[in-house]
This record gives structure tokens, C-alpha cells and sequence, in this order.
């Protein structure tokens, strides 16, 4: 078959001198392009302009070649100094310090390269998952579609809350508005009609055009698409998406400043030592050496990748469990979130909606199959039916559409109800659409004779609020009883179930609703009531949140009684839940507003004042949204929460994380890795600042005092190399704590550092260093030659850090959660190094070592267990005091609770 070349963007007409898309008329358009308006392009020609003109991506910038990443490794002032004593040891001729000295740098960068690309490799598989979808209609039936695979000539349907994904030229449009800030800077939503406009008109005055990029902020429309991926103006003004790395978080660039005055201090120091050397009358070749291994000991430079690597391994486990990371800050975040803020349909119910109840006619119904329906109920349905933009289940096919309105097919169905004879019966000439915030929708229909009616459905008050009659059981209008129909609804929606009111009308014209606008002086048909169970996980993942310390707030576009019923099946409070409805938001003072559990009828306005207000308020907040109009608050919110399933682009494109199941169960799951993260983060500092401060500490006590050095320069870089990698990573894998969720969110802003953490990194600091200088004297006094002297101070010192690395799997418990193979394997492969280094003849003469005897091991055994139990013993006598009891005060209100102990309580 002949694909047609997609046309040429940048409004020039090609070299065919072909015009540009804006400038030509749909139907011209949809010949050119070998499409049809109505039904667009069949599946199997879709895929051979896949094939053809490739994918609908824009390219992406080349990645740096594995050699260049490698080198980036060493464009670091640390490595600088270390290459440049590497080369004055050398040229002193110390050949072995030199060479090991440079094997640091080596295999600090292959691990370096071996992090960022792990790092990379997870970030890039989370990009993938979070994928445009399109709707589109292929050979005449309307699907959903990702992105990528749009072809030209695609038909394209478009409405509020969608990304464009492709350049396309409106076939139809009905007040639609697109927002194309991200390709014209214009702040302002453009509105989209179309026709064909003149050759010469400029990109942000297309108003027939809808651009790749740009997303739709109301109405609804239909397209062709002209141009995909780097043809799009998108793709034109380059917004290229370059691989740059893995990206840093401010807790990264926190640590990573933090390592860096620390390197500076050190190596300052280093200086001071190599002076204080020279007058005590070391020789300056020894001290050089000395200097340079001291502050190589003491950086510990491991610490900012390991905390990148933290980071990754936690968004690689949110994944896992349905939480899509977009921001990696977030993973931060998480952790310390005190508030979630949470929709109710979709999220903590399963938006199954089956009607349980219709009220028309003054009565409610239950039906049996076969009986003749009163002509109010049947009114009711057919509504229902008319009123409604879904599709029906027919046999095979699962029915298409928004639950609440699947639901209402299924209902008529079920009472012998013909769906399709029904709609053809009465064709539909207009429709004002459901909108969030309107809450109502309403439809024309031409019946056989020539009549038009009208049909409306919506939120209960606002309905009442337009009708003036009421239809009686049997069929003939009435005065309305407004009172009495109220209470009707608000008994249903008490019951927890989501009401919708039915009304009829008679237009005047076949267009409606100008201005959008619905009409007024409606006759009420009646009411359905739906039941949407509740998610099972999320009823338990409520309550492990309240354990947690964290605040649930349900915010929700449903009735208040509907809601309060749903609050209290979730127990979400403590007692019978505070309930506001959007009209007493408005007039509620900020204090107050903070207090209460469940929002309803909240409009998008109001969901960011909550966010603004709880932040004021020093709480973290999650929020999680689905609209277009959600995208301000979902930005503003610590942790911006999408639903992967329902949401909308623009909410996912505004997000910080998406779930992929739409669940609550999800985001509890989410804080609970994001928790682990800093715990990892924590337990990793714990591990490597001591061992460090200690390799630094040994050599420059030595020195300042005049005494002989426990362990040579050299063998100082060989345990500095060593242990960081096959010990100190490990802890980056460590599982989560099994009680991680009954403790209180960490308190925001909290720093890393926690007088905890300092104590513990004190105490271990001083058993290294004391515990290597008594057993070096201590050794030479009993009749030791240096070498075995030394021997033993340097297995002494790698075995004390390998039973430290076990007490530091958990900082304040002494059993860690599972099973860490990484620190078994790490810790296997050190014990060998070690082996080696002490009975290998070459490494003896390298590394100046010498065989253990029996009591020497039994020495480091010793040793190494006693650093663990005094490891332990700080945290017996440092363990958290139990928590108080259900009065503990609330996040929210933690401003006013004494201070929390450190954030290693359990
Ligand atoms: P939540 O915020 O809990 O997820 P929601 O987002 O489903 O709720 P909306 O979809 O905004 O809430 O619906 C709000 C109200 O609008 C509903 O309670 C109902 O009364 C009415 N409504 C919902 N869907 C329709 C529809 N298709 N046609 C007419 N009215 C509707």
C-alpha cells in the first residue's frame, strides 16, 4: 500500500508546494492524507505508517559513550589530589603506595560508573512507564492508544484534561480551549475552531491547530493528525530530551555539599599533619604519604553515591508496588509525609457502580424481570440512558465509559430496557457535557414525530435547584415538593450510596444551551442510587497510615452525606468524621478548616487553599487529583498524587508520582519505601562516617603524638578501597524495617545528622581508633615484630567494621527486618580479601603483612564482637520508650506536642 509522507510542519509548504496543514480545509486534508473523516485509518494501515514514518517520539539526545561517563568519574577535586600524590609518591619511588594509590582512584571510578548507570538504568524504566495515551479512532471504532503509536492521519479525539500528542488539524470543535503555554509561552488557554486560515499566519494564531505539547483545558474536539514526533513544531523548536545523567534531589546536593566542605576540612588537615610531620622529623617522602592517606581515609566518598543509589533502589521498589516516581525528590518526601489528602471514587472505593436504588414517582422500586414498568420509573431510566455518553456492554465487548454511567445502562438493561432501540429511536442533536464543578449534564433528542425533548442528570441540589415540577407514578407533572425530594436524596446518599438526580424539559431549540448554560423550569423525574464497594487493601492501608502518624483527609466531588457514610466505614477518624461541603469551605476561617476530616462537593479552587493552609501549617502533605482543574494543587502539594488508570495528562504531567492502580493502598505503600530510603540513607552514614573518621584518626593521632603508625598508609587505602564497596553498599539493599510504619513521621526539615546518629558515630569512631592503637602496643609489647603488629591491627580494624555493618542493618533494634544477601555476600568476599592479603606471599610483600597465629584471630574475633556489643548496648540504653497511647497528638498538631525523640524511635 502507498503510505503518504507526513506533511511538512513549520507552516512552510513542502517542496511539492503543498500548502501547510493550518492552511488547508479538513476535508482536503483528510483526502491528502489517504484517511477517512469518520472512521479513520484501519489498524493494519496505521501500523504500516508506524513502519514507515516511525514512531511518534522526538528524538532523543545521544548518551554518552560508556568511555566518557567513565572519565566524568574522575572530574573531581578528591581525585585530582589523589592522582597528583599517586604521581609524587612514584617519583619518591615508592612504587607499591603509588600503585595502590591509583588503583583507589580506579576502582572508585568503576564504582562510581557502576552506581550512576544502576541509577540511570532504574530512572529510564519508570520514564517508559509513564506513557501519553491518546484516544483515536481506528477503522471506525474509537480506542485507547499510546502515544507513540500515532500514525498521520489519525483521527484524534480530544478533551479537557488531554495531552496533544501529535500536531492535528480540527475536523470538529465545541468550546474548546487549549492551553499552548509549553510551545508559545502564551499564559493564556486559546480557543480552537476550525477552518482553514492563510499561509502566512503565525504558530500561536492557529486557532484551527492543535499542537504536540499542549494540552486541552475544556470542551471537546476531533483531528487529523498532520505531523508526529521530531515533525511536530514540538519537535521543531528542539525541545530535545537529552539523557543528562542521573538527577540530583536537594537531599543529594545536600550531602553532596556537605562531603564537600568535609574534603576541604580534611584536606586542610592533611596539610597541618604533613607541617606537624616535618617538625617532629618525619622524612618528607613517609609524610607526603601519610598526609595524603589520611585524608583519603577520612572522605568518605562514597557517601553521595550511595545515597543516589538509596534513592534509586527506592523508586525501583515504589514501582514495583504501583507508585510511579516522576519526581525523585519525592522518594524524599515521602517518607516524611504527615498528611494525605485523598479522593474517594476510583481510590479508596473501586468505582464499580451497580444501582441499588431508584425513587420516582414517590416510591422507591425493586423490580422483577418481566414486569411492566410504571411510566415515572421508566422515565427514570430511560433518562439514564438517553443522558449518557457510555457505550453498553454487548455480549464480548465490556461496556465503555465513565462507571457511574455504565452503571445506569446496566440498570435500564436489567428492568427490559431496550438500550439501542431507545437511543435510535431518539437521535441526539445536542449535549452540554458533564463537567466536574457543573455537575450536570443535559442532552437534545429528536423523537419519530418531530418533537425535541430534553434530558438532564446531576448532583441532587444542583438539579432541584432547576426544576419547578415533579412526574407522578404515572407519568402527569406535578408542583414540586423541593423539601420532601431533598430529604429523599440525603436519606439515600446517608446510606453511602452516590445519588444522581433525572429531569426532563422541553427545548425551544435544537441548540440548547447557549453560553452552556442549562436550562431551567425542568420537571424532577426522580433519583438512582449506586454502590461503589470499597477497596479492601485501602481499608487496611487507612488504618496503617493512622498508625503511622499520618492524617487521611478524604476530599471528594461527591454529596457530604455520601461521603461522611464512606469516612466512617474507613474509620478515618477517631470518632463520628467532620464533614464540610464546599459552599461552608468558603465561608470557613483557615484555623477551623485544618480540623476537618472529609471535603465534598470541593472545587479545584478549594483543594488548593487546603494544600496552601495544611503546608502553612508545617504538615507534608500528599494530595492526590485527576482533573485538568486539579493540576495547581497537585503541584503545590509536597507529593502531587495521580491516578494512572482515571487521571487525566495534565494531572499526571503535573504529578510528582502516579499510581498505577489508582489504589489508596498504593500511595501507604509509597511512604512506607520512602521511609525505608531515609532509613537506608541513615544506616549508611551510621556505617561510613566512623569506619572513615577512624582511617583518618589512626594515622593522624600517630603522627601529633610521635608514635609509630598501627597501620602503614598503604594499608590504610587498601581497607579505605575495600570495605567501602563490599560493606558500606550492602546497606543500600537493606529491607525495610518491619515496624516502620508504627512509628511518627519524621519531623519536617529534620536533619540527617540526628544527635542519634552523632552519638552512635562518636562512640565507634573512638573503639576503632583506641581499640587499633592498644592492640598495636599491646602486640609489640608482647613480643610481636611490627609487621605482625600491624597485621593483626589491620584485621582487627576490618573485622570490627564488618560486625559493625551487622548492627547497623537496624539503628535502634537488634533484629534487623529479613534477610540482606548483599552484606552476607559483601562480607564474604571481604573476609577472603582479607585472607588473602594476610597468607598470599606476593600480598605480604606488597602490603607489608604477615600470617595471623591462632591467638591472633582469636584476638580480632574478640574484638570485633565486642565493638558489635557496645554497638548494641548504645542502642539498649538510647531505645525509644514506648509510644504513648491513642491520645498521641496528631501530625497536624505536632507544632504544639513536645518534641518528638529522634527519628530512630521504632
Ligand atoms: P471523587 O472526588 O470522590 O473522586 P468524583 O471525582 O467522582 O468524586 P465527580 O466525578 O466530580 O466526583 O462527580 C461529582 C458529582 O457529580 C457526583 O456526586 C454526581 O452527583 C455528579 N456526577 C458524576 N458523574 C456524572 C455524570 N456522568 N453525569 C451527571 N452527573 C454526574
Amino acid at each position: 500500500m502507498r503510505v503518504p509522507a507526513p506533511a511538512r510542519p513549520g507552516g512552510q509548504a513542502d517542496t511539492a508546494g503543498r500548502a501547510p496543514a493550518h492552511a488547508l480545509d479538513a476535508a482536503e486534508t483528510i483526502t491528502l492524507l489517504g484517511t477517512d473523516g469518520r472512521t479513520g485509518l484501519t489498524e493494519a494501515e496505521a501500523a504500516a505508517r508506524n513502519v514507515h514514518n516511525g514512531l511518534n517520539v522526538l528524538p532523543t539526545g545521544r548518551p554518552t559513550s560508556a568511555l566518557g561517563r567513565f572519565f566524568r568519574q574522575f572530574e573531581d577535586p578528591l581525585v585530582y589530589v589523589l592522582l597528583a600524590s599517586a604521581a609524587v609518591t612514584l617519583s619518591l619511588g615508592q612504587l607499591v603506595d603509588s600503585s595502590v594509590i591509583f588503583a583507589v582512584v580506579l576502582l572508585n571510578a568503576v564504582v562510581g560508573l557502576l552506581q550512576e548507570s544502576r541509577a540511570e538504568h532504574a530512572l529510564a524504566a519508570l520514564a517508559g512507564m509513564v506513557t501519553t495515551e491518546v484516544r483515536v479512532v481506528r477503522g471506525g471504532a474509537p480506542i485507547r492508544l499510546s502515544a507513540e503509536k500515532l500514525a498521520t492521519g489519525d483521527l484524534v479525539l480530544l478533551r479537557a484534561g488531554d495531552k496533544v500528542a501529535a500536531d492535528s488539524l480540527l475536523i470538529s470543535a465545541r468550546t474548546l480551549q487549549i492551553d499552548e503555554s509549553a510551545l508559545t509561552g502564551e499564559a493564556a488557554p486559546v480557543t480552537k475552531v476550525p477552518g482553514a486560515l492563510p499561509r502566512a499566519t503565525a504558530l500561536a494564531d492557529r486557532r484551527n491547530m492543535a499542537h504536540a505539547g499542549t494540552v486541552v483545558t475544556r470542551g471537546e474536539g476531533t483531528a487529523v493528525v498532520v505531523a508526529i514526533g521530531a515533525a511536530t513544531e514540538l519537535g521543531l523548536i528542539n525541545q530535545l530530551m537529552t539523557a543528562t545523567g542521573v538527577p540530583t534531589t536537594p537531599l543529594t546536593r545536600k550531602l553532596a555539599g556537605f562531603s564537600r566542605r568535609l574534603s576541604v576540612g580534611i584536606v586542610a588537615l592533611a596539610v597541618v599533619l604533613f607541617l606537624v610531620g616535618l617538625l617532629r622529623g618525619y622524612r618528607a617522602g613517609e609524610m607526603f604519604t601519610a598526609a595524603v592517606t589520611m585524608a583519603v581515609g577520612a572522605i568518605p566518598e562514597g557517601l553521595p553515591a550511595a545515597v543516589s543509589i538509596v534513592l534509586a533502589i527506592g523508586v525501583v521498589r515504589m514501582a514495583r508496588r504501583g507508585a510511579i516516581v516522576r519526581r525523585l525528590p519525592s522518594v524524599e518526601t515521602l517518607g516524611s509525609t504527615t498528611v494525605v489528602c485523598t479522593d474517594k471514587t476510583g481510590t479508596l472505593t473501586t468505582n464499580r457502580m451497580t444501582v441499588t436504588t431508584v425513587f420516582a414517582g414517590g416510591r422507591t422500586h425493586e423490580w422483577a424481570g418481566g414486569d411492566p414498568l410504571p411510566p415515572a420509573l421508566r422515565e427514570c431510566l430511560l433518562t439514564g440512558v438517553l443522558c449518557n455518553e457510555a457505550q453498553p456492554a454487548d455480549g464480548t465487548v465490556a461496556a465503555i465509559g465513565d462507571p457511574t454511567e455504565t452503571a445506569l445502562l446496566t440498570a435500564a438493561r436489567e428492568a427490559g430496557l431496550d438500550i439501542g432501540a431507545e437511543r435510535s429511536a431518539r437521535p441526539r442533536v445536542d449535549v452540554l457535557p458533564f463537567e466536574s464543578g457543573r455537575n450536570l449534564m443535559a442532552t437534545v433528542h429528536r423523537t419519530a414525530d418531530g418533537r425535541l425533548t430534553g434530558y438532564l442528570k446531576g448532583a441532587p441540589e444542583k438539579v432541584l435547584a432547576l426544576c419547578r415540577d415533579q412526574l407522578r407514578e404515572d407519568g402527569i407533572g406535578e408542583p414540586l415538593e423541593r423539601e420532601s425530594q431533598r430529604g429523599t436524596a440525603e436519606a439515600l446518599a446517608r446510606r453511602g450510596l452516590r445519588v444522581l438526580a433525572f429531569a426532563m424539559f422541553t427545548p425551544a431549540a435544537e441548540a440548547a444551551f447557549p453560553a452552556d448554560t442549562p436550562p431551567d423550569g425542568l420537571t424532577l423525574v426522580g433519583f438512582q442510587a449506586m454502590h461503589d464497594p470499597p477497596r479492601p487493601a485501602a481499608v487496611a492501608a487507612v488504618a496503617a497510615c493512622r498508625r503511622a502518624g499520618i492524617t487521611v483527609k478524604m476530599i471528594t466531588g461527591d454529596h457530604g452525606e455520601t461521603a461522611r457514610a464512606i469516612a466512617r466505614n474507613f474509620a478515618l477518624t477517631e470518632g463520628e468524621p467532620v464533614v464540610l461541603t464546599g459552599a461552608e469551605i468558603a465561608v470557613t476561617p483557615d484555623d477551623a478548616l485544618a480540623g476537618v476530616d472529609v471535603f465534598a462537593r470541593v472545587s479545584p479552587e478549594q483543594k488548593l487553599r487546603l494544600v496552601t493552609l495544611l503546608q502553612e501549617r508545617g504538615d507534608v502533605v500528599a494530595m492526590t487529583g485527576d482533573g485538568v482543574n486539579d493540576a495547581p494543587a497537585l503541584r503545590k502539594a509536597d507529593i502531587g498524587i495521580a491516578m494512572g488508570r482515571s487521571g487525566t495528562e495534565v494531572a499526571k504531567e503535573a504529578a510528582d508520582m502516579v499510581l498505577a492502580n489508582d489504589d489508596f493502598a498504593t500511595i501507604e505503600a509509597a511512604v512506607e519505601e520512602g521511609r525505608a530510603v531515609f532509613d537506608n540513607i541513615r544506616k549508611f552514614m551510621a556505617w561510613t562516617l566512623p569506619t572513615n573518621i577512624a582511617e583518618g584518626l589512626v594515622i593522624l593521632v600517630a603522627i601529633v603524638l610521635g608514635a609509630q603508625l598501627p597501620m602503614l598508609p598503604v594499608q590504610v587505602l587498601w581497607i579505605n578501597m575495600t570495605t567501602a564497596v563490599f560493606l558500606g553498599l550492602a546497606l543500600a539493599f537493606e529491607p525495610k524495617e518491619t515496624a516502620i510504619m508504627a512509628r511518627r513521621p519524621r519531623p519536617p526539615g529534620q536533619a540527617l545528622m540526628t544527635a542519634d546518629l552523632l552519638r552512635r558515630i562518636t562512640l565507634v569512631s573512638v573503639i576503632l581508633v583506641a581499640g587499633s592503637f592498644a592492640v598495636f602496643t599491646w602486640q609489640l609489647r608482647t613480643g610481636a615484630s611490627v609487621t605482625e603488629a600491624r597485621s593483626i591491627t589491620v584485621t582487627v580494624f576490618v573485622f570490627a567494621q564488618i560486625a559493625y555493618l551487622f548492627s547497623c542493618r537496624s539503628l535502634d533494634r537488634f533484629r534487623p527486618a529479613g534477610w540482606n544477601p548483599w552484606v552476607l555476600g559483601g562480607v564474604a568476599v571481604m573476609i577472603a580479601l582479607q585472607v588473602a592479603i594476610l597468607y598470599v606471599p606476593l600480598m605480604n610483600e606488597l602490603f607489608h603483612t604477615a600470617p595471623l597465629t591462632v591467638g591472633g584471630w582469636l584476638l580480632v574475633l574478640g574484638l570485633a564482637a565486642t565493638t558489635f556489643l557496645i554497638a548494641e548496648l548504645d542502642k539498649y540504653l538510647w531505645r525509644p520508650r514506648p509510644r504513648r497511647g491513642p491520645g498521641s497528638p496528631r501530625p497536624s498538631e505536632k507544632g504544639t506536642s513536645a518534641p518528638a525523640p529522634a527519628a530512630t524511635r521504632g
